[in-house]
């Protein structure tokens, strides 16, 4: 009889909150940054493992921003997309949204299109092969909007990446309203893409009103805080919107720190979609499958519950209809054989 870990790690899986340049190990930034001879904030890669550990919200930043000055080479940059669908086959996730920022690979002198368009090519190759399906949200950092913001927004009008399935909205949130975004977000939408944005994990409740009222999100990345304020769960449920939750992100992040209380039954009580992420896997020391047997054993939902939550990634996938209906009809056939 498998054990219900054993099972979820078997499950065909979605996940919908992930950056892509936060799946990159310590073992292959440090390797990237001895063959680049870029200087780390750290001496050995032992100390670059406990710097993975972080406390706060700054020092993830600090590291974020190291790790994007190791990309330097067309290779740098397979070799992360490499890594990223590996940890997907290991643990059968099929259908993936990552966040890519080519506002930084811009910022650090690679080329934010250049960049956009490798992880692209590697993307496509990958699916043309055995999966996953990928599908990118080329997301605006909040702490550099007036450069990055405008950049984000030209990129999306003037490429034509069949990757791209939405503008989206990272970077620190305190003392950086949502609405900072909105005329790119307006321009974004104009040019036929979705939109989604980073609201209510470190903001609160009133990050993600914006996100939904200012900047017409579909979904809410974290959205947890939202529970601070029943109207805006209240928003959350009428307009159908998701928030994609990172259970172990939230306890090392934000005021959550206990998984038996955590937000998400609130937001499903309220009856509010949710998914389950990991949103930058090694930072947080987590995997997919480590999220989902932590919403069995820790939040207490069922294994019903979780498939449904699973499936959710398809229902509220932001790729073309015909192929999220293709992966639900193959999901539902391989939870009928199992
Ligand atoms: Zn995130």
């Amino acid at each position: 009889m498998p054990t219900a870990a054993e099972i979820l790690h078997r499950w065909p899986k979605t996940e919908l909150h992930l950056h892509l340049e936060g799946t990159i190990s310590p073992e292959t930034l440090w390797s990237l940054a001895a063959r680049n001879h870029v200087a780390l904030p750290v001496g050995s890669l032992a100390e670059l493992r406990a710097l993975y550990a972080f406390e706060h919200f700054g020092k993830f930043v600090e590291l974020w921003l190291a790790m994007c000055a190791c990309l330097r080479t067309p290779a740098d940059y397979e070799e992360m997309v490499d890594g990223f669908v590996a940890e997907c086959r290991r643990q059968n996730i099929r259908y993936v949204e990552a966040h890519f920022t080519p506002y930084n690979h811009e910022r650090f002198g690679f080329g934010g299109r250049r960049a956009l368009d490798i992880v692209s090519r590697r993307l496509e190759a990958s699916e043309a092969t055995g999966g996953p399906v990928v599908r990118l949200i080329t997301d605006i950092p909040s702490e550099s909007v007036p450069v990055s913001g405008p950049f984000t927004a030209t990129l999306l009008e003037e490429e034509a990446n069949p990757l791209v399935v939405a503008i989206g909205l990272g970077g620190p949130e305190d003392g950086f309203p949502r609405t900072l975004v909105t005329p790119y977000f307006d321009r974004a939408r104009r040019a036929g893409y979705h939109a989604v944005a980073h609201a209510g994990e470190t903001g609160g409740a009133e990050h993600v009103r914006e996100a939904v009222l200012e900047l017409g999100a579909r979904r809410v990345q974290h959205g947890v805080r939202a529970v601070d304020d029943p109207a805006v769960v209240a928003l959350l449920a009428e307009r159908d919107i998701c928030c994609d939750v990172a259970l172990t992100s939230n306890t090392l992040l934000t005021c959550f720190k206990e998984l038996p209380t955590h937000p998400i039954r609130a937001l499903r009580a309220a009856g509010v979609p949710v998914t389950l992420s990991t949103d930058d896997p090694p930072f947080f020391g987590t995997d997919l499958s480590r999220e989902y047997a932590l919403a069995h054993t820790q939040v207490g939902l069922s294994l019903d519950e979780l498939w449904q939550i699973n499936l959710n990634g398809l229902r509220y996938g932001l790729a073309e209809t015909g192929l999220r209906r293709r992966l639900m009809l193959e999901f539902e056939a391989l939870n009928a054989a199992s």
